[in-house]
C-alpha cells in the first residue's frame, strides 16, 4: 500500500503550519521544508533518501541543517534525488561554501554527507519498492510532480505548479491514478499573484479538474497558511464531481 505523509503541506510557515515535506516511505520523504521539527533524532536518521522537486526555498528549508545533523551525528549520508538543473541550482546558491557548506564533498569527495543522485523527467526511479516517475511541472523554475506506485496503489503528485497538460495527460493516461495531490496556494482574490508565481487559486485548479477524464479524490495542499481559511472557502465553491480533501499534517494519505 502506498502512504503519503505531510509532515508539512503549506507554502509558507505560521505557527504549526509548515512548509511542504511529505513522508513516502520510512526512510524517504520529498522536499525539506518540515524535516527537522517534525520527525524525532531516531526517525530523522531512518531518512536516507531526499527528493527534491524544486530549488524555492519553502521545499529546501532543511535541506542544509539535515546535512549538518546527519554529518555530525556520526557520519551518516544520504542520497538527494533530483534533476542536474536544480542540484546546480542549489549548489551555486545554497551549499556553495559561502551560505552553507558544499556537503556533496564532506567530509570527503569520496564518502560525502550528500550523495547525489541525478533523475531525469519521463525516466521513473525506484526508492523502497515504490516507483516515482518525475514529470516536468509548470513553475517559474524548473519543478518535479511525479506519478508515485507501489504494487497495485498509484497516485499523482503536482508539487508546485500552473495550469500543466503534462501532469492532467499523465493522470488521464495512467488508469490505475485515482489519487491526485494537486497544490491550491492563493485564494480566488489573489488570481493576479498566482499566475504571476505560477501558482493555482481553487477557480484555476477547477478548470484543471474539469480536463480530468475521471473521478478522483484530490488533495490540496500548498495553501498560504496565512489565508487558509479564505482558500478553504473558496475550494468549496468548485464545481467537480471530484472528491477534494485539504490535507492535514501529520494525516497519511493512504491509498
Ligand atoms: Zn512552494
Ligand atoms: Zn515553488
Amino acid at each position: 500500500m502506498l502512504s503519503i505523509l505531510p509532515l508539512g503541506c503549506y507554502g509558507s510557515d505560521l505557527e504549526n503550519k509548515k512548509c511542504i515535506t511529505m513522508q513516502v516511505t520510512p526512510s524517504t520523504v520529498i522536499d525539506t521544508g518540515a524535516l527537522l521539527s517534525s520527525l524525532d533524532t531516531p526517525q530523522l536518521v531512518d531518512i536516507r533518501n531526499v527528493i527534491i522537486t524544486h530549488c524555492h526555498f519553502d521545499h529546501i528549508k532543511n535541506l542544509p541543517i539535515f546535512s549538518d545533523f546527519m554529518l555530525s551525528l556520526g557520519g551518516h549520508s544520504f542520497n538527494l534525488y533530483t534533476t542536474e538543473n536544480i542540484m546546480k541550482q542549489i549548489l551555486d546558491h545554497v551549499l556553495n561554501d559561502l551560505i552553507w557548506p558544499d556537503f556533496t564533498k564532506l567530509p570527503t569527495k569520496k564518502k560525502p554527507t550528500i550523495n547525489f543522485i541525478p533523475v531525469y523527467f519521463d525516466r521513473p526511479f525506484i526508492i523502497d519498492q515504490t516507483e516515482f516517475v518525475p514529470l516536468e511541472m509548470n513553475h517559474l523554475v524548473e519543478s518535479m510532480g511525479f506519478i508515485i506506485r507501489k504494487g497495485k496503489s498509484s497516485a499523482a503528485y503536482s508539487g508546485d505548479t500552473y495550469s500543466c497538460e503534462r501532469f492532467v495527460d499523465a493522470i488521464n493516461s495512467d488508469r490505475t491514478v485515482k489519487t491526485v495531490c494537486w497544490e491550491a496556494s492563493f485564494p480566488n482574490r489573489l488570481e493576479k499573484i498566482a499566475v504571476a508565481s505560477k501558482h493555482l487559486t481553487p477557480e484555476l485548479l477547477e478548470i484543471e479538474l474539469n480536463k480530468v477524464k475521471k473521478k478522483c479524490d484530490i488533495h490540496t495542499f500548498h495553501l498560504k497558511p496565512n489565508l487558509e481559511n479564505e482558500i478553504m472557502s473558496d475550494l468549496l465553491k468548485i464545481k467537480s464531481r471530484m472528491t477534494i480533501t485539504a490535507m492535514k499534517q501529520k494525516k497519511p494519505i493512504s491509498i
